[in-house]
């Protein structure tokens, strides 16, 4: 396999994701902020790089899988970032979900100091990312997309290519509002359920076995049942999510209440809990609204 990969970005997503390029026999370059998150992976083969840059130098191509705008802008552009090395040539993939404002700029100079680039999020959670299933959303040029295809292989069951650039952001935004629409149904349908006294093991159930159920619902349950929220996809990143879908000037009947209920649970300190622990702010509300009655 000729390319060397240079991975940066090694969170709950990222972690399993440039494992999986190991396992699939590239050569992988790793570089995180908090550097002793690449530890089992330098273990298992991958190399460790102190910098971002040195890390671009020896990649061939390079993948973020970073949190947010933010961090991804920090990473290409900041002091010392990805597009400060000598990039001639090179792929650059933005696997992180950002605006598509982010991408095409992104885009555009990666284009002016002679590289290529490709946004490419990803659907799916922890255990797809796990698994090598994740559904890709990609959007760029034909080429790039044809020379990112074999590495994207190694990580999702399906890569889908969307057009130019932004065109994979879009659709990213626009499918974590239906997760986000949904998590929120769910949670609200179990509380009304234990209000008015059926049990949330029995609402999942119904819920599970009849036509609303689905894989996000089932492997949700479990979280509710057991009342604990170890993130897959933090809540913060779903908050962020909404913000960027407002931010195209969605305005439907939901998008502004859904948006404002994510932000306040995030702002209530349940951004680090799993998105599903939306369930625990929303009790929380009623509970408070009992006890005011
Ligand atoms: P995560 O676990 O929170 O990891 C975030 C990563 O970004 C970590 O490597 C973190 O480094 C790094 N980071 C954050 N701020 C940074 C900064 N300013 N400079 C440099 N690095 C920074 O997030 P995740 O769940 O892996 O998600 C990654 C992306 O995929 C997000 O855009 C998310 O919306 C999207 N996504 C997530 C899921 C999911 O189920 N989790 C599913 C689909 C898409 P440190 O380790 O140093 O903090």
């Amino acid at each position: 396999m000729a390319e060397t990969i240079g991975w940066v970005g090694l969170g709950n997503m990222g972690f399993p994701m440039a494992r999986n390029l190991l396992k699939g026999g590239y050569t992988v370059n790793v570089y995180n902020r908090t550097a002793s998150k690449a530890d089992v992976l330098v273990q298992e083969g991958a190399n460790f790089m102190d910098t971002i840059s040195s890390l671009c130098l020896e990649s061939d191509i390079v993948v973020t899988m970073l949190a947010d705008d933010q961090a991804v802008k920090s990473v290409y552009l900041g002091e010392g970032g990805l597009l400060n090395a000598s990039v001639s040539g090179k792929l650059f993939i933005n696997m992180s979900t950002v605006s598509p404002k982010t991408s095409r700029e992104l885009e555009e100079m990666s284009k002016a100091v002679g590289a290529r680039f490709l946004e490419a999020p990803v659907s799916g959670s922890v255990k797809p990312a796990e698994d090598g299933t994740l559904l890709i959303l990609a959007g760029g040029t034909a080429d790039n997309f044809r020379a990112a295809q074999p590495l994207l292989e190694k990580l999702g069951k399906a890569s889908l290519w969307l057009g130019s650039v932004g065109a994979a952001s879009y659709a990213k935004l626009a499918i974590n509002y239906f997760l986000a629409l949904t998590l929120q149904g769910l949670a609200e349908t179990v509380l009304f359920a234990e209000k008015n006294g059926v049990s949330a093991k029995d609402m999942l159930h119904i819920v599970n076995e009849s036509a609303c159920g689905s894989a996000l619902t089932k492997i949700k349950s479990p979280l509710i049942l057991e009342d604990t929220y170890p993130p897959a996809f933090a809540l913060k990143h779903m908050a962020k999510d909404l913000r960027l879908a407002r931010e195209q000037e969605i305005d439907f009947p939901l998008s502004t209440p859904l948006s404002e209920t994510y932000t306040a649970a995030l702002q209530d300190g349940f951004g680090e809990a799993d998105v599903m622990a939306i369930i625990k702010y929303l009790a929380k509300g009623l509970s408070n609204a009992a006890t005011t009655k």
